[in-house]
């Protein structure tokens, strides 16, 4: 099932929320900083050690880790691409962001998750096309798979909130 919400999704109660992320995995601004204030610093440390491991996170990939004060258990932490004029393979990295991301949660038991607007801030991905690239990848994974039972697109702002209600 899908379900649209407008609001913060340091707020939600769900097994996983995914943070827009960049690939340092140091935090940030927009809602990777607002995930990183509310779950406080068991994320952050679980984060240096992921790249004390691997290096970061490239784009399109993710990485979990607790949700450390947060309602929800999990943060999936995934890096959307810049958006660069759109033939640096950006509608495909995007793609992939959500792709990975569920998977990520299937593998680790997830059940529910909530999605921000990714690469839509500071990344200046077009919001409407941002849009229908979340929603087509989010239903394709559903009709393949039946462990997750609920994603959530939550979406901060006004302009993304319409534009996610005009394609569901
Ligand atoms: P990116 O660098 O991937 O563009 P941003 O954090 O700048 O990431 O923005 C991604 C989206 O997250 C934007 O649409 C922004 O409005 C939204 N956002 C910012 N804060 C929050 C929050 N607390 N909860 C949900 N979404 C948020």
């Amino acid at each position: 099932m899908i379900t649209l919400v407008q609001g913060d999704i340091t707020k939600m109660k769900v097994d996983a929320i995914v943070n827009a992320a960049n690939s340092s995995l140091l935090g940030g601004g927009g809602v990777d900083g607002a995930i990183h204030r509310a779950g406080g610093p068991a994320i952050l440390e679980e984060c240096r050690q992921i790249r004390a491991r691997q290096g970061g996170c490239e784009t399109g990939e993710a990485v979990i880790t607790t949700g450390g004060a947060l309602p929800a258990k999990k943060v999936i932490h995934t890096v959307g691409p810049v958006w660069n004029g759109g033939q640096k393979g950006e509608p495909e990295l995007l793609a992939n962001c959500y792709r990975n991301s569920l998977q990520l949660a299937v593998d680790n038991g997830i059940k529910t998750i909530a999605f921000p607007n990714i690469s839509t801030g500071i990344y200046h991905f077009p919001k409407p096309d941002a849009a229908s690239i979340a929603i087509q990848e989010v239903q394709r994974f559903l009709a393949n798979d039946n462990n997750l039972t609920e994603v959530l697109f939550v979406c901060f702002d006004d302009e993304n909130y319409s534009l996610y209600k005009e394609r569901l």
